[in-house]
């Protein structure tokens, strides 16, 4: 078996033989083992999903002009649509699941690695600072339903009614036939994913979602799953997903789209590379994906199925709301 000092003695002895100086320069672009939490000036910048996240990137952008890093900007940009009973897919106001039940999902990630998420989580308002407690309060990454919901009241959040009344209409009418469709009506895409840089450079991201409208009870989808719904890798960049949960699971879509950039793709062509993995192996018709993703040069990016995908967009002191280039370009 080989162990690490063996496999040091062997790259130092290959490295001589090549006559590599430094041993890590050998290595691939972004394999680097400096540990970078930012190199780029270009921030601060708020990427996130839909016409919706403006708002939420103003909370973020506040919270850094007031001395908050990138972690902070995220979390308090996502709480703005978690609380919003008018939001019916992110936090209070969601459409429950075929129970009648709310259950919510999220995760936060840090520059260098560190994340933290809750899935299936019920009467807690900001899911969001729950999985920032997650990540700092315990050793672990994901917290999931009665044992999350301990968690966060452990932690002090109140325990809360998470069903408006307009919620809890819609899911009246949709219980007089049941139809149960993992299909997701584009316009009723409301995960939040943002990802931001800081003035010095430093990436976060963080994803929050009631998920799948009337889903079946336990369901989870891609937005607390770290890879699927959210990627954060300071080195190289952060991506962020909204759309069929199940469709970014099966390609752990916000790594894949990281790990395409460290290959030395823009932030477009990655979100368009992971949208045809999608498109070349799955029944992509009647569902939708968007991706977003920012890199370390501050450089943006997006790319969904259908048209139709917005994002919202700060940076250089301009708010705006754009709608991705997708792979199908008029209706189904
Ligand atoms: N990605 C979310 C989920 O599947 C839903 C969405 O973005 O609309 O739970």
């Amino acid at each position: 078996m080989i162990n690490r000092r063996s496999f040091l003695r062997k790259t130092m002895l290959l490295s001589a033989l090549l006559g590599v100086k430094n041993v890590f320069s050998a290595l691939p672009f972004g394999a680097s083992r400096r540990q970078n939490t930012g190199s780029s000036k270009e921030g601060p910048i708020v990427l996130s999903t839909w016409d919706f996240g403006k708002e939420a990137n103003l909370e973020a952008l506040s919270t850094m002009e007031k001395g908050g890093n990138a972690l902070d900007a995220v979390e308090a940009g996502v709480r703005i649509v978690e609380a919003d009973p008018t939001n019916s897919s992110v936090g209070y106001g969601g459409l429950p699941d075929r129970d009648g039940k709310v259950t919510l999902d999220a995760c936060i990630m840090d520059a260098d690695g560190s994340c933290g998420g809750v899935c299936f989580l019920e009467d807690i308002m900001h899911p969001i600072s729950v999985a920032r407690k997650v990540m700092e309060n315990t050793p672990h990454v994901l917290l999931a339903g009665e044992g999350a919901r301990q968690f966060a009241l452990s932690q002090g959040f109140p325990k809360e009614n998470m069903l408006t009344p307009k919620a809890k209409e819609a899911w009246k009418d949709w219980k007089k036939e049941r139809i149960y469709q993992t299909e997701i009506n584009r316009e009723r895409h409301d995960t939040i994913g943002m990802v931001a840089m800081d003035a010095n450079g430093r990436l976060a991201g963080a994803c929050t979602t009631s998920g799948l409208s009337f889903k079946l009870r336990g369901r989870v989808g891609d937005s607390p799953i770290i890879g699927a719904g959210l990627f954060v890798d300071g080195e190289v960049g952060a991506a962020a997903a909204t759309g069929l949960g199940e469709a970014v699971l099966k390609t752990a879509g916000t790594f894949l789209v990281v790990e395409l950039m460290r290959q030395g793709m823009s932030p477009a062509e990655a979100c368009e590379e992971a949208i045809m993995r999608i498109v070349r192996k799955q029944q992509y018709r009647d569902f939708q994906v968007g991706f977003l993703a920012l890199n370390i040069a501050g450089a943006h990016g997006a790319f969904s199925i259908h048209p139709g995908f917005t994002y919202s967009l700060s940076k250089n002191g301009k708010h705006e709301v754009f709608t991705a280039d997708s792979f199908l370009k008029g209706e189904k």
